[in-house]
């Protein structure tokens, strides 16, 4: 490129400007052309795009890719169309138990909980729980209790429930479908930036598989599992059969695979799927690296996704074809 004097070049200006990056997703299934009706569509993607727009308003104007992510997760788990906060997935006894976790990268300090019955909003509570207590992760009535001590908005248990979300309990309970709803057979949602200042960070939020009982706990809120962030090599949240996630370390051998195998953040995205899939799992990852590549990886064919930044208009998606 000739440089005009006194005028900087395009491509030298749009390199100093500072970087940001967000992707978020909201669960992943059997999604195929056609198996969604237009409105439904439509409906996920203004869901999508508005955590995105949540997350990139923080990111944009130089805040932290942990406020980012928790912006992001927020709009998700108010949302009823997924799986996490109000809309969560029912218990075996027809209750709504939510995990939730979150990881800043620049500390490697991380907060999660699990089966909480009265946040809103989860992921706020797994932010206490890293930010306020000397734990990383608390469960149940405990969860609860530490919520209240901290000011968190509750609700009432029948603040999640959604008509749509029961009709599959029912489903589930009288004829035993492990997944009453193949195009979103999992729900649970994330986010994953990365800051102008280079931090990377991940949250994740799930009421879990329809279903679960015994106090079932699934990677959601496991740090390694669903959820894990680090500075300089990636940032990753997970969705799909969690006890699969929890037995291949998902988020964590993302992670090594960039670290130590110098894999870039989508193949190590794609082998980590990979993984998955060979122990039997299903489901689908996001991962960003230090440089702000994102990466989605999905052995489902199907994902609700969407990424932003500060290069890139916000841009969702849904099935496994779509760029
Ligand atoms: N991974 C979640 C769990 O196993 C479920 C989901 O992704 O929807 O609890």
């Amino acid at each position: 490129m000739t440089a005009i004097p006194g005028i900087a070049p395009l491509a030298t200006s749009a390199r100093a400007a500072a970087t940001w990056q967000l992707a978020v997703h909201g669960g992943a299934g059997v999604v195929e052309r056609g198996s969604l009706t237009l409105e439904m569509d439509a409906a996920y993607r203004a869901s999508l795009n508005q955590a995105l727009e949540a997350g990139a308003r923080v990111l944009r104007g130089g805040g932290t890719s942990l406020d980012a992510v928790v912006a992001a997760v927020r709009v998700l788990e108010d949302d009823p169309l997924f799986n996490a906060g109000r809309g969560a997935g029912f218990t075996a006894e027809g209750r709504n138990e939510l995990d939730a976790s979150i990881m800043d990268g620049s500390t490697r300090k991380a907060g999660a909980v699990a089966g909480v019955t009265r946040t809103k909003n989860p992921v706020s509570l797994a932010r206490a729980v890293m930010e306020k207590s000397a734990h990383v992760m608390l469960g149940g009535a405990g969860a609860d209790a530490f919520s209240l001590q901290q000011g968190l908005e509750q609700v009432d248990p029948g603040y999640f429930r959604t008509e749509e979300r029961w009709r599959h309990f029912l489903q589930w309970r009288d004829q035993r479908a492990v997944v009453p709803d193949r195009t979103h057979a999992y729900g649970t949602v994330g986010a994953v930036a990365l800051d102008q200042a280079g931090h990377l960070a991940a949250a994740t939020s799930t009421g879990g598989l329809t279903g679960k009982r015994w106090g079932r706990v699934g990677d959601s809120p496991i740090i390694g599992a669903g959820t894990y962030a680090e500075d300089k090599i990636c940032a990753v949240s997970a969705t799909g059969t969690g006890e699969f996630f929890i037995r291949s370390s998902a988020a964590r051998q993302l992670r090594d695979r960039i670290a130590w195998h110098r894999e870039s953040v989508q193949v190590a995205a794609n082998n980590t799927i990979k993984d998955i899939g060979d122990l039997g799992g299903e489901g689908a990852l996001v991962a960003l690296d230090a440089r702000g590549r994102v990466a989605f990886a999905m052995n489902s064919p199907g994902m609700y996704r969407g990424s932003v930044g500060a290069s890139t208009a916000a841009r969702s998606a849904i099935y496994a074809d779509e760029k």
